[in-house]
């Protein structure tokens, strides 16, 4: 089994009222998926998108595609991401502002791994005003840390269409094989064991507190990330269909 290389990885208010005739339908939903990495915000932002008409952002596959074409920001991105670190908050505030506005997002969409700290939380908030979003729904995955270490260790993603697979749990059916589409499974380098290690920590610092900042708002929504995957995707169908 390969190691992944990030090189070779290709991934995936204005002054005036609203018109009284707007309705809220046509207001950008927007999702986020707060968890510790390895709490399977990946695999069901996948599974949950093409069903709600919501696009699929992540803010980890768009730095590896800048690593895999290696502009001026993966320079900056590549050795914090190696180690675990956060890359800095503007650079990723910058990014995603950019993603939303394509057409593409027009809908709403679901963002796996952003924000990660309290200041993307506050400047999300602030890029999202000109779009007029309803306030995000906010899902929190909790998995115990021994698990996350095991999920990311054995993690494998194929590397054309980037489906995840879990050699323990989710294996694919030919070793090193896409079930997909025939493709090689590949490893991410920040899948080390001490990577993942530094990742978790980096969250505990971080990210955590973004928990306590959203149930404040009234938006927070907990998910049983242990559960089996079909499980938790029905729990979030849920909520989001409420
Ligand atoms: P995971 O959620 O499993 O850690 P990601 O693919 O979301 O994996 O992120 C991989 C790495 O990319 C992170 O460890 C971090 O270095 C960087 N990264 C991704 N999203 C952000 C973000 N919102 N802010 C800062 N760094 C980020």
């Amino acid at each position: 089994m390969n190691s992944l290389d990030f090189q070779n990885l290709r991934s995936a208010q204005g002054k005036f009222r609203t018109p009284r005739f707007k309705s809220t339908w046509f207001q950008p939903r927007t999702v986020i998926l707060l968890g510790p990495p390895g709490a399977g915000k990946g695999t069901q932002a996948q599974r949950i998108a093409g069903q709600c008409g919501l696009k699929h952002l992540s803010t980890g596959d768009m730095l590896r595609d800048n690593i895999y074409r290696d502009t001026e920001l993966a320079k900056k991105a590549k050795p914090l991401i190696n180690r675990g670190e956060l890359v800095p908050d503007e650079i990723v505030l910058g990014m995603v502002k950019e993603r939303i506005a394509q057409p593409d997002c027009k809908n709403g969409f679901i963002l796996d791994g952003f924000p990660r700290t309290l200041r993307q939380a506050q400047g999300l908030e602030e890029i999202c005003v000109p779009h007029k979003s309803k306030a995000a729904t906010v899902l929190n995955f909790a998995v115990k840390a021994e698990l996350l270490v095991r999920r990311l260790i054995n993690r494998r993603i194929c590397n054309k269409c980037g489906h995840i697979y879990n050699l323990i749990e989710h294996p694919p059916e030919h070793s090193g094989i896409c079930d997909l589409d025939g493709s090689e499974l590949l490893q991410r380098a920040d899948d080390a064991e001490e990577v993942v290690r530094e990742r978790i920590c980096t969250y505990e610092r971080h990210t955590r507190p973004l928990i306590d900042y959203y149930a404040a708002k009234g938006v927070l929504h907990e998910v049983e990330g242990t559960s089996d995957p079909d499980a938790v995707t029905a729990s979030i169908l849920k909520v989001l269909n409420k």
